[in-house]
């Protein structure tokens, strides 16, 4: 018999506290509209913190954070998760160093993954802020994002995203088309500069469109 897993209760209270945080000022920007987005965190190599279904993203505290299995079963609790939760999951299942997932539904994410959806891509090119991502260092370097389709079934998603990986190519953060953006990291810092660097990121992409002859 496997041991059921235990969750630590104050590792669970200081990575709820830093969800409720993050979720709270990412709302006041306008990027988790009508109790959209989801955000996690790893408490240990078989369990991660995440926010519970259908809550206000601006308003959240303690309670409104659940914990999960690394196959996104709810762990100690009635509570469902995300319908979203396999794509946290897996991030943390692939990328061993990932310990911060974050999923919002901005304006600019949601009009850009439109966009860019036929493409399968949004190619970042020659922005000096694409070193505010992790292992980029020069502005010279060259960034994709990729766009997947959306779908309310999981598993395709999430073998769309496997596929990625398996070939080989980078892969700090992902679109949705018509959704949003999935965007990851070492820890809350370095995932929220990665979520506020694409957002910009992205959102420079649509002006050049939108100027260019
Ligand atoms: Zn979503």
């Amino acid at each position: 018999m496997p041991t059921p897993l235990t969750v630590d209760p104050i590792r669970l209270a200081h990575g709820a506290d830093a969800i409720a945080d993050a979720a709270r000022e990412l709302a006041a920007f306008g990027w988790t509209p009508a109790t959209s987005s989801n955000f996690s965190m790893r408490l240990d190599d078989h369990l991660a913190a995440i926010t519970i279904s259908g809550r206000d993203k601006g308003r959240l505290g303690r309670d409104d954070i659940m914990v999960v299995d690394m196959h996104g079963k709810a762990v100690g609790s009635d509570a469902r998760p995300s319908a979203e939760t396999g794509l946290h999951t897996q991030i943390y299942r692939r990328f061993p160093d990932a310990n911060v997932v974050l999923h919002t539904h901005s304006r600019t994410q949601s009009v850009a993954s439109r966009l860019f959806a036929r493409e399968g891509r949004i190619r970042l090119e020659g922005w000096e802020l694409q070193k505010a991502i992790s292992g980029y260092t020069t502005h010279e370097s060259v960034l994709d994002i990729p766009v997947f389709p959306n779908t309310q079934h999981m598993p395709e998603l999430e073998s769309r995203v496997d596929a990625w990986i398996d070939e080989g190519k980078p892969l700090y953060a992902y679109l949705i088309d018509g959704h949003g953006i999935y965007t990851w990291g070492k820890d809350m810092p370095e995932t929220r500069r990665h979520l506020e660097a694409l957002e910009f990121l992205i959102g420079c992409e649509l002006d050049l469109r939108r100027l260019s002859p």
